[in-house]
């Protein structure tokens, strides 16, 4: 195991609650019904390929793009579909969904079998049918990912098992659960790339995750385990960056720009089964916590299951729920409807009750400066959230909002509870409809 050389600045220190550590993955029933978005990564949009009325069965293509940024959905389920709709998500955007009612029978689809490949281009086709994106939270297509321009030479992979938010678990469940898997499709990986250097970064508060790496890794050439200082935003790719190769990517640049590719663990560790089974994206392993849950687990759930049927089947709620989040405390989505279906990228649904939702009045901001000090981007939100609720244009550019990853660290330190994350991003779209002006 090699030791952190660089630390990131700024950042908070916040309460890890990884309740579901030691929880071992649970199988979630078949739903009786799944909800398929034709939109769950970063692009273009899918197109159905399927109607009202066909059949369909477990691993099949329901959706596709003609876009190389884009991802093709898979049925979780064999059934029938019972209805193609546009389907309101957080944020406002209406998303073309495939309604299927399952038979309860599985039926797997006669083009699940193992991947054979003869070159890196078949492998990175084979990526892309997998319709994997990425699964931390992000959701760009992997095979977009995978393929770096030719002026822009990479030499460095980085497995992010970091898992800073607090809560998640569910990295760390794939490490303890199928390590071997990672190591595939790390070997697959640095097969494609071409890379010297591999490196697997784990967060310090996960020993057992980090011995369990080590011991693997020790066995083979030009992979090393990172241990990593628990701080979040540890686990966002320029301070994971960073932390591991000492290399800055510059504001608005992309890892490639500094010879690196970050994948998240679990991705990898989905290209090696992929590779092995032929079945593509179609389940997710995810966290249910927070303290309206009744059993708080790690569960493994097919895509589209709605959320209402994975907190009952986490006991149901305790306690009156005031809040609903995919993802972390953090950076996590507020969700407006239980009908909502788990999508390729969800890692947690979180619920809390009252106590836990109250943040506590918004008050003036007292120049303390903290917001500053945690910010691992070098910002100044205080600034931001002043010229953003006065539309003063000129002004925010200065401040450049765009260049904010809306980790939430200045918020969670705001001892005056401004809203900072939220006019940072009104921020972004007062300047978007500046510049289309
Ligand atoms: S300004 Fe953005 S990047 Fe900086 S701490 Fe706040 S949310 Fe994070
Ligand atoms: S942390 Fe809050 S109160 Fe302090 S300077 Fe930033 S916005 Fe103002």
């Amino acid at each position: 195991m090699a030791l952190l050389r660089n630390i990131f600045k700024g950042g908070a220190a916040v309460p890890h609650r990884k309740n579901t550590a030691q929880k071992e993955t649970l199988k979630m029933n078949v739903p009786e019904k799944v909800i398929i978005p034709m939109l769950q990564h970063i692009g273009a949009p899918c197109e159905p390929l399927v109607k009202k009325g066909d059949t369909v069965k477990v691993g099949q293509i329901i959706g596709n793009s003609d876009k190389f940024v884009s991802a093709p959905v898979h049925s979780s389920v064999s059934g029938t579909v019972t209805n193609i709709v546009p389907v309101l998500f957080p944020g406002g955007m209406q998303v073309t969904s495939v309604e299927i009612t399952t038979d309860g029978m599985q039926e797997v689809h006669e083009s699940v079998k193992p991947i054979s490949y003869s070159s890196n281009k078949e492998l990175l086709e084979a990526i892309r049918q997998s319709g994997l994106v990425g699964l931390g939270g992000a959701g760009f297509p992997t095979h977009v990912k995978l393929s770096p321009p030719p002026d822009k030479p990479v030499d460095t992979l980085i497995i992010n098992a970091a898992e800073c938010e607090p809560y998640i678990t569910s990295d760390y469940r794939e490490i303890i659960e199928n390590s071997g898997n990672i190591i595939g499709g790390i070997n697959i990986l640095k097969e494609l790339l071409k890379v010297k250097n591999v490196y697997i970064g784990i967060e310090d508060n996960k020993p057992e995750a980090i011995k369990v790496m080590t011991h693997l890794a020790e066995k083979i050439d030009d992979i090393k385990v990172i241990k990593l200082r628990s701080r979040y935003p540890q686990g966002a790719e320029k301070m994971l960056i960073y932390s591991i190769t000492g290399r800055k990517v510059p504001p608005g640049k992309l890892p490639l720009d500094v010879g690196v590719i970050v994948m998240n663990v679990n991705s990898v560790s989905f290209v090696s089964e992929y590779i092995k089974t032929g079945m593509p994206l179609i389940k997710k392993r995810v966290t249910v916590d927070g303290s309206a849950v009744k059993n708080p687990s790690n569960v493994e759930i097919l895509i589209g299951t709605p959320l209402k049927d994975v907190f009952d089947f986490c006991g149901g709620f305790n306690s009156e729920v005031h809040k609903v989040l995919m993802g972390g405390p953090m950076m996590g989505i507020a969700q407006h409807s239980l009908n909502l279906p788990v999508m390729k990228y969800t890692n947690a649904l979180l619920a809390f009750g009252k106590e836990e939702t109250e943040t506590g009045e918004e008050s003036p901001c007292i120049r303390c400066g903290r917001c500053v000090y945690a910010c691992p981007m070098n910002l100044m939100p205080l600034y931001i959230n002043l010229h953003a609720l006065k539309e003063n244009i000129d002004e925010l550019e200065k401040y450049k909002p765009n260049d904010c990853i809306e980790c939430g660290s200045c918020s969670y330190v705001c001892p005056a509870k401004r809203h900072l994350v939220q006019s940072i991003r009104l921020a972004k779209a007062q300047l978007r409809k500046a510049a289309a002006k």
